[in-house]
């Protein structure tokens, strides 16, 4: 009998755990489930479904060169699955383990009705299976990346199948294009097929052309006007290299790649907290600032959101998210700071609006990085270091991102695009004033304090 394999962010053939396993147990059917009802009110965003659509229709080519194709259905992932097993006559279901909360309810539910065999791959080590000495998880990054690191390299990876034993008959599957995942009108996606190749190619074509540049990416990573980072976190986000690979073949470079494979920990890490804690993006880890005295201001949100705070970087930050559904870290720093401190708006309007904006949108490592950025988290920033954004930007030579990204400023020199004295007419004007916003931010932690 054929046996299922079920994808969600694990859209690859190589080193992919649970097509080895499957195709070493006969004829096998690779289906992905778009499952708006189990994640709930954390279905996919828009960005990511934009993604996902190419990314599939990227797996499903390899796959019929290799003699398969995917199925698609839709609905609840534990009744399509056990219809799909009934059709087919499937006795056994492969996976590769997520640890989102609303995956891991979904794994126990298949599991319930299903022979489902769960396998790792996603992560450099399985999350959870990093313990202190004394065996419980650990809270904080750096004894978490230390006990990680301790235990690397990553099992070696494994090459894609040469060919998949298909069923003797192909069950029925959804049109991909039924699924309506892209846009219609108005069709904001425009940027991002100038920037993205979703799917197992494209993020090969991202690992070369960032490999040789690993060298120094530690010294230029905190740059957003050069390209010093690899670029492959929506690919590594939909499962479309593995880990274990990009280990592999960064270390194979030799020479200063620890920054980077300590970028790849933060990745586990956030995974880590998300054991954990699974409400992260939900619940700030310090309970106390549940009744922190957030403003309500939605005209202050738009205008973050749609980049018009009148702070050049962070407005160029928020605009390249708008388009191409990707910032540059740094910048996302600089802007999620921006939001919480300077306009005291809650972390969590942030963290939804990149939900849906982001390519790369990922449940984990968006959490951690907006409670990291509110101080909020269990492993923190604190919330009186407020970032300035007029002195990040020179800071971090900003000017040729600033140009790209608000062509109201292009035309200024390099020492006054950060924070034009005189401003042009079709840029806006400071939403709130440095020193102001500061100021406001440290009164209301500090009212905030002494209440707790
Ligand atoms: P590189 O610098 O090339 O790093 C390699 C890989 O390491 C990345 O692709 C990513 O998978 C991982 N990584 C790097 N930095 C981090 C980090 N701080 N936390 C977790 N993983 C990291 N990253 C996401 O993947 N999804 C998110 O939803 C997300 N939300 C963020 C929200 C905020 C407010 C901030 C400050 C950061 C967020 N990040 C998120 C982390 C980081 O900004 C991106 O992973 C990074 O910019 C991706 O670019 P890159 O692939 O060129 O990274």
């Amino acid at each position: 009998s054929p046996t299922i394999v079920w994808l969600r962010r694990d859209l690859r053939l190589a080193d992919q755990a649970a097509f080895v396993a499957a195709a070493a147990a006969g004829p096998v059917i690779p289906v992905y489930v778009l499952d708006d009802e189990t994640p709930k009110h954390r279905r996919m965003g828009a960005a990511s479904r934009w993604w996902l659509h190419y990314s599939l229709a990227s797996l499903d080519a390899d796959l019929r060169k290799r003699g398969s194709r995917l199925i698609l259905r839709r609905g609840r992932c534990e009744t399509v699955l056990a219809d799909l097993a009934r059709e087919t006559g499937a006795a056994t279901v492969h996976c590769l383990r997520h640890y989102e909360p609303w995956w891991r309810n979904a794994e126990r539910a298949v599991g319930e009705v299903l022979d489902l065999q769960r396998h790792h791959g996603n992560y450099l080590a399985p999350p959870g299976s990093i313990t202190t000495g004394s065996g419980g998880p650990y809270k904080i990054y750096t004894p978490f990346w230390r006990a990680l690191e301790a235990r690397m390299p990553p099992a070696a990876p494994q090459p894609a199948p040469q060919s998949l034993p298909a069923p003797a008959a192909w069950p029925a599957s959804d049109n991909l294009a039924d699924w309506n995942l892209l846009p219609t009108t108005p069709d904001w996606a425009g940027g991002m097929r100038d920037e993205w190749t979703p799917g197992e190619a494209g993020a090969a074509d991202r690992l070369a052309a960032f490999l040789p540049r690993a060298r120094v990416y530690s010294e230029r990573r905190n740059l957003p006007s050069v390209s010093g980072t690899s670029r492959l976190s929506p690919h590594l986000h939909f499962g479309e290299v593995s880990p274990a690979a990009l280990w592999h073949a960064a270390a194979e470079r030799g020479g200063s790649v620890g920054t980077f494979l300590g970028e790849l920990g933060w990745r586990d890490y956030a995974q880590n907290v998300i054991l954990q804690m699974p409400d992260y993006a939900g619940k700030p880890a310090r309970e106390a600032f549940e009744e922190f005295p957030w403003r309500d201001d939605p005209v202050g949100l738009k205008a973050w959101q749609q980049g018009c705070t009148g702070y050049p970087i962070v407005d160029a930050g928020m605009r390249e998210l708008w388009a191409t559904g990707w910032m540059h870290n740094r910048v996302r720093m600089i802007a999620a700071s921006f939001l919480i401190k300077h306009l005291l708006i809650d972390w969590r309007e942030g963290e939804r609006w990149f939900w849906d904006t982001l390519v790369d949108a990922d449940y984990g490592s968006n959490a951690v990085n907006w409670q990291w950025s509110a101080g909020t988290g269990v492993d923190s920033n604190m919330f009186v270091r407020i970032m300035a954004p007029l002195t990040q930007s020179p800071k971090f030579d900003a000017a040729g991102y600033i140009r790209q990204w608000v062509p109201e400023l292009a035309h200024l020199d390099d020492t006054r695009i950060h924070d034009p004295d005189v401003r042009p007419r079709a840029y806006p004007p400071r939403i709130v004033g440095h020193a102001e916003a500061r100021a406001r931010a440290l009164a209301a932690y500090g009212e905030w304090n002494d209440r707790g």
